[in-house]
């Protein structure tokens, strides 16, 4: 401690001389602005899974200055951020963020769909010609093949010559697969059950290094297996509803705090419950920490990528929903959760080392009963009865059965062997789909794929129905329900509109070569990477938007 203090005084005593002395200043200011212009060693991209905008605004008097607000007071905030496509759902959500594109062309135009190639249901990072690498269980089975386009890493790394390193992480498969990209060193994902264990599959490796089975053997998973209250006092908590409401799902039919995650949690999956606490965020900083460390991130010349999605936000967004005391600690406590993370990486790598932006894959409704309670336009619909009723209009006007193979994420997909056997006009089945659907009163707005592809939408819903049409993989009509309705349980918040209320995100970006500052222009997710592959000066991911954030950037 001694020999610290000696050397500060030193130091200031040094800086003190070199103000007065011209020369000392121009020896003194070079290796800072040198430092300042070249490229980090590391970037890392955080998403927070369903962190609409206002978790920023709403929360901040809660949280520290070393979390969210050192990001937004000393990085540049674009509060003006949005999604540019439907569906807002996990799976395009970290595809789009990392490869600057939408599902137009990176193919990632679900978590699940049906694919009519293979006519079945695909999961998007699914893979059957994979091995599990760390589990015999299926949850390994997995890889970023279903996503046609590069990432920001996988850039980096053709960039390097492979030397910087990519790997992603995540509680969710797809959170840390996809961002990843195809040439990443390593993803890992967490497997709950009875296993609670990072893992990955042979795409990326033949086993597990050594310090990955290490942490999966300390009992760090478990030791989340513990009372989830709330941080502060509850009384404290007045930016969101009352505890015990009508509003949330909650685990076992409790829906209040005190959690005791030992007594909740499911017997035959002992480890699933942390994932929908705010100790699933928790985790995944403590195995982040472990991969910057074991991994020598940002050591070397050649920079690095390190990507994070914290997953447990989204989970208690579904169980509880945006206006829960359970949504507000939860971002409380990932507050403090990442302060650890920088506070650890300005340790380990240096705080002028480093490029970090933050953001989401998606935002989230208010629970529509909660809302219809406050006599805001708001409810619920039928997927089934959509498609019970469109099947019988279809054979009365047709006398043909089956003419629709599926309904999947609001597509329409027709059965063309079906069509043709009877002789009609596929592009006219669509426009007449279109005209009895918007009939439908729970139905906003419908388009046919037709007029997805021969029309350049620039502005408003028709824009990203277009952005997230992939006229490949994509279905022949698409529908949109009414602002404020969803297809889900009466109880907690989903996702996937293109309402301003999924499309309204955060993007903050911070450290080695960003500027400070803030702006309400609005821009849009796809400009991300192109930002910082511009930082990096390596090639855009190649179906990326052409757009760059420049103000965020220094000069
Ligand atoms: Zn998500
Ligand atoms: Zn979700």
């Amino acid at each position: 401690m001694k020999k610290i203090g000696v050397f500060l005084v030193f130091l200031i005593a040094f800086s003190c001389v070199s103000v007065k002395n011209p020369d000392i200043i121009v020896v003194n200011k070079s290796p800072t602005k040198k430092q300042e212009t070249s490229r980090p060693k590391l970037v890392i991209g955080i998403v927070v899974d369903q962190m609409r905008y206002d978790y920023l605004t709403r929360f901040y008097s809660k949280y520290g200055n070393g979390g969210f607000k050192r990001l937004m007071n000393n990085g540049f905030n674009f509060k003006n951020n949005h999604y540019n496509y439907v569906p807002t759902y996990t799976g395009p959500g970290h595809a789009s963020v990392f490869t600057g594109a939408t599902p137009k062309t990176h193919a990632i135009i679900g978590n699940n769909w049906y694919d009519k190639y293979e006519d079945k249901y695909v999961y998007c990072t699914g893979d059957k010609n994979v091995l599990p690498v760390g589990t015999l269980n299926k949850a390994g089975l997995m890889s970023p093949h279903r996503m046609k386009t590069t990432t920001l890493g996988d850039e980096n790394r053709l960039f390097t010559q492979f030397k910087g390193k990519t790997i992603g992480i995540s509680i969710k498969d797809r959170g840390a697969i996809l961002p990843a990209g195809h040439s990443a060193n390593a993803a890992y994902w967490f497997h709950g059950a009875k296993e609670g264990a990072f893992v990955s599959s042979s795409y990326y490796m033949t086993d597990l290094p050594q310090w990955v089975k290490d942490f999966n053997q300390s009992n760090t998973a478990e030791s989340y297996l513990k009372e989830w209250n709330t941080l502060y006092p509850i009384e404290s908590y007045t930016e969101s509803g009352v505890d015990k409401n009508d509003f949330e799902t909650g685990f076992k039919d409790q829906n209040f705090f005190p959690y005791n995650l030992n007594e909740l949690k499911n017997l035959e999956k002992p480890f699933d419950i942390i994932k929908a606490t705010p100790y699933g965020n928790s985790l995944v900083t403590d195995f982040a920490i472990e991969v910057v460390k074991n991994e020598a991130l940002g050591k070397d010349e050649y920079t690095d990528v390190l990507t994070v999605s914290f997953s447990s936000t989204d989970y208690v967004g579904h169980n509880f929903g945006v206006n829960s005391k359970e949504v507000e600690d939860t971002y409380i406590r990932l507050d403090k959760d990442i302060e650890r993370f920088l506070n650890y990486i300005d340790t380990e790598i240096g705080n002028e080392n480093y490029t970090l932006f933050l953001t989401s894959d998606h935002g989230a409704i208010d629970v529509p009963s909660y809302l219809k309670t406050k006599q805001i336009p708001a409810g619920y619909t039928d997927k089934s009865k959509i498609r019970k009723k469109l099947d019988l209009f279809l054979k009365t006007k047709y006398t043909a059965t089956g003419l629709i193979k599926k309904i999947s994420n609001n597509q329409v997909f027709l059965d063309k062997e079906i069509i043709d056997l009877n002789k009609l006009n596929k592009a006219e089945i669509e426009e007449v789909i279109v005209d009895e659907i918007i009939t439908y009163n729970t139905i906003y707005k419908a388009y046919g794929s037709k007029t997805l592809q021969t029309t350049n939408f620039t502005t408003g819903l028709e824009y990203l129905v277009q952005n997230g049409f992939n006229q490949k993989y994509s279905g022949d009509v698409v529908f949109v329900y009414n602002p404020n309705y969803i297809s889900y349980n009466k109880t907690g918040s989903t996702h996937g509109s293109g309402f301003n209320y999924d499309t309204h995100v955060p993007l903050l970006f911070y450290g080695n070569g960003i500027q400070k500052g803030e702006t309400f222009n609005k821009t849009e997710i796809t400009s991300i990477v192109p930002t910082i592959s511009a930082l990096l000066g390596v090639s855009f991911p190649n179906g990326s938007s052409d757009k760059v954030l420049s103000e965020a950037l220094k000069n």
